[in-house]
């Protein structure tokens, strides 16, 4: 299986990085892709261009050989739909099966994602506790992880999409809106991101 991590990555952080680096062990995953989005569909437009959002994913996988900073969604035109993305890594690895990684929020939030029902067709999802949010406990979403949810990784094998698999991972209280916050207000970020990070922020003037 390999691992699915997109995002803003406004700036990638060790939220994301332990995240992919810990399921990547623990699971077995082949590599763990990090995709940021081009286009973000459901929020606000991101604070950092895209090419440096990329650049900063780049930095922060270097090194980790497994961990692959990929610019598919940055080579697309319009919003950078997920499903897309799938589909596209499909037609590459169409006997590989693909594990969509999620925290909780983005979980919460999956019923607004373009054709989110078509994710479940292409992907397992990976959702990953994360501090400050709590799985649904009634609602469609609740409805669909009694459905599709199983115990362990083994209860996937031999399926290639459809099952829903909650994953416990180190918590780490770090958001990339908390890291903007603290270089506007001229406070360090340090140890939250990598300083190969953190020195692309300084050098583009970035969140100031
Ligand atoms: P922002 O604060 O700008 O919303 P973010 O820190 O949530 O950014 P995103 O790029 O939006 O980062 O997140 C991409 C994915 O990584 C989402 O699935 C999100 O749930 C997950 N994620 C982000 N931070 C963490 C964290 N600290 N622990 C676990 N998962 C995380």
């Amino acid at each position: 299986m390999i691992g699915i991590l997109g995002g803003t990555f406004d700036p990638i952080h060790y939220g994301h990085l332990r995240t992919a680096l810990e399921l990547r062990q623990l699971l077995g995953l082949e590599e763990v892709r990090l995709i940021p989005c081009r286009v973000p569909p459901h929020r606000e437009d991101p604070a950092a261009p895209a090419e440096l959002r990329l650049a900063m994913v780049q930095a922060a996988c270097a090194g980790e050989p497994r961990l692959v900073a990929d610019d598919r969604e940055l080579r697309r035109d319009g919003p950078s739909y997920t499903v897309d993305t799938l589909a596209d890594l499909q037609r590459e690895r169409p006997r590989t099966p693909l594990g969509l990684i999620l925290g909780v929020d983005a979980f919460l939030g999956l019923p607004a994602w373009h054709r989110w029902e078509e994710l479940l067709e292409r992907a397992h999802l990976l959702v990953v506790e994360r501090p400050g949010w709590e799985p649904p406990r009634a609602g469609p979403l609740a409805e669909l992880l009694r459905e599709r949810r199983v115990g362990e990784m083994a209860d996937l094998a031999g399926r290639q999409a459809g099952g829903i698999l909650p994953c416990t991972v180190t918590r780490l209280d770090i958001s990339a809106t908390a890291i903007r916050a603290q270089v506007a207000a001229d406070r360090s970020p340090r140890f939250l991101l990598p300083d190969s990070v953190l020195a692309l922020i300084e050098a583009h003037g970035c969140y100031r």
